[in-house]
């Protein structure tokens, strides 16, 4: 039996994505081994982080800042809105560089089995800034899940008022894919041949 502080670290660390007990156990071990090279520094990046990063409130986006870079950035095209599920897929489509405006986080996607209704999403922000005249298109970069599909569908009803165009990602990405795990030539050859909503 670990001391309690140990204990606690493992039980928090095992709740992590991709960390189950036993490599929680080896996670904090190795912490514990390396105090100056990994425990100290990692303690300093989770309070730091803590501190200073929140959720943007115009786009959902992740940043020290809020609005964050990517809404502040004066070279983005304005015409243009992309729709993701999660912060990951921002980061994704970001990291393949196929897409030059600006995000919109919904927060995840429609689900009756989960009990996520359009209130729970972030679409009364989306629906007012695809109002705005400057916004031509809004791109539904959601999942091929069934999810993703009917939120697609539903967010291309709701956004029909606002006079944009709507478009989906087209080839590449698979049935029941979610945009994280694609590669960047996927990602980006899903964004240039993205159809009508
Ligand atoms: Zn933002």
């Amino acid at each position: 039996m670990a001391a309690a502080e140990i204990e606690r670290l493992i039980r928090l660390l095992a709740r992590l994505p991709g960390l189950g007990p036993r490599s929680a156990r080896r996670a904090a071990l190795t912490l514990l081994q390396r105090r100056e090279q990994l425990l100290e520094p990692l303690a300093q990046a989770l309070a730091e982080t803590a501190e200073k990063v929140t959720v943007c409130s115009r786009c959902g986006n992740l940043d020290s800042s809020d609005p964050c870079g990517v809404c502040l950035d004066p070279k983005r095209d304005p015409s243009l809105l992309c729709v993701v599920e999660e912060v990951a897929d921002l980061w994704a489509l970001e990291r393949s560089g196929a897409f030059i405006g600006r995000y919109h986080v919904l927060g995840g996607t429609l689900s009756a089995l989960d009990g996520r209704g359009p209130e729970q999403l972030r679409i009364a922000g989306l629906v007012e800034r695809a109002s705005d005249p400057a916004v031509t298109e809004v791109i539904l970069a959601l999942g091929a899940t069934v999810d993703g599909q009917t939120t697609a569908h539903y967010l291309a009803e709701r956004l029909a008022p606002a006079g944009v165009t709507t478009t989906r990602l087209a080839h590449g990405v698979p049935v029941g894919g979610e945009l994280d795990y694609l590669d960047d030539g996927t990602l980006t050859t899903a964004m240039k041949a993205r159809r009508p909503a």
